[in-house]
């Protein structure tokens, strides 16, 4: 395995959004079904993880042509699911294809104005609804040396960068498969409020001191290596055979909101 004489570092970006959503128009009005969508990262953790408000979860993959996840993708990220979270009226996977947006690559906000265009499934009744988009180009912030995969930015919206995924499997030989089941629960992780979002973790001493929000078990689904000076996250991710688990602690953060 050779690598790039720049070495390559992986940033998977959280935001931290605690504002709803804002626009520019003096129309500050979110939609009134789109409200429960619209909030913070982490605001959701305990709704989608108990089944105290809502009995059903809804998640939503929208991708165009060409960028929707492996099979064994989707059917080990709903196995992740049904291990973590109550609901007793099931996990309903529904996939919306759209023309591929144009523009990338995307900024944050543009991601926002894509799931506002595309989202089909809002949190209604008594089932909760999460959005995922399978983005057609790179993110904004990539640069020679740094490429995000994923990011959690909002309570209950998600963006795997699926064109970044293909291209670094690609180029370094690792798992399409891999990459993005990494991504998919990493990701999820967040919108279950991991590590330590909110500030109201259980076990606040195993956020990651060097990168806030991560966890420090080297093997846990919620760690992460920011390092610029070593390739240990692309490292970390070739040499797994299988997405990450949970490690005891983020476990337990789950279930102190409710969650298996
Ligand atoms: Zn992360
Ligand atoms: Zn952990």
């Amino acid at each position: 395995m050779k690598f790039p004489p720049n070495y390559l570092v992986i940033v998977l970006l959280i935001f931290i959004s605690f504002t709803a959503c804002k626009n520019d128009n003096g129309d500050d009005q979110v939609e009134d079904f789109k409200a429960e969508n619209r909030k913070g990262l982490g605001r959701s953790a305990a709704d989608l993880l108990s089944n105290d408000t809502y009995q059903g979860l809804t998640v939503e993959f929208v991708y165009a042509n060409g960028f929707r996840p492996r099979e064994s993708t989707i059917n080990t990220f709903l196995d992740f699911l049904a291990a973590r979270v109550v609901k007793p009226d099931g996990i309903n996977l529904v996939e919306t294809v759209i023309s591929a947006p144009q523009g990338a690559p995307f900024t944050t906000e543009e991601i926002r104005d894509i799931e506002d265009e595309f989202r089909t499934k809002y949190t209604v009744g008594d089932e909760i609804a999460v959005f995922v988009f399978f983005a057609n180009g790179n993110s904004d912030n990539d640069t020679e040396t740094s490429v995000t995969l994923g990011t959690a930015y909002q309570n209950t919206s998600i963006v795997i960068y699926e064109k970044t995924l293909e291209e670094l499997s690609a180029s370094q030989n690792i798992d399409l498969g891999i990459l993005e089941i990494n991504t998919l629960n990493h990701e999820f992780g967040h919108l279950f409020g991991l590590v330590n979002i909110l500030e109201d973790d259980i076990h606040t001493d195993h956020e990651d001191p060097n990168n806030s929000k991560h966890c420090v078990v080297q093997d846990c689904l919620m760690y992460f290596e920011t390092s610029n000076t070593d390739r240990a996250a692309l490292q970390l991710l070739m040499n797994r055979s299988a997405a990450p688990e949970f490690d005891p602690l983020c476990i337990a953060d789950l279930q102190a909101k409710g969650g298996l």
